[in-house]
């Protein structure tokens, strides 16, 4: 599972965080970074992807298909 965020969507709500605090955390501008792809287990950071009201954050699977967002 990869995840990338689009650093022009992201609005510093910073849910995604509160969700997945292993995995994501928010650099000086307030922008979220990863600071760990493996720091929560897959399901919670399905859920932080989930609760990003912009949908900045972008979930492929191993193979580079998109989980999430669905397209
Ligand atoms: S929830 Fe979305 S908008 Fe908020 S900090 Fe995370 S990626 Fe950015």
């Amino acid at each position: 599972m990869k995840i990338k965020v689009d650093i022009e969507l992201c609005t510093s709500v910073a849910t995604c965080v509160e969700v997945a605090p292993g995995t994501f955390e928010l650099d000086d501008e307030g922008i979220a970074v990863i600071k760990d792809p493996k720091g929560d287990a897959e399901d919670t950071i399905l859920q932080a992807a989930k609760s990003c009201p912009v949908n900045a954050i972008i979930i492929t699977d191993d193979n580079g298909k998109q989980i999430y967002p669905e397209e």
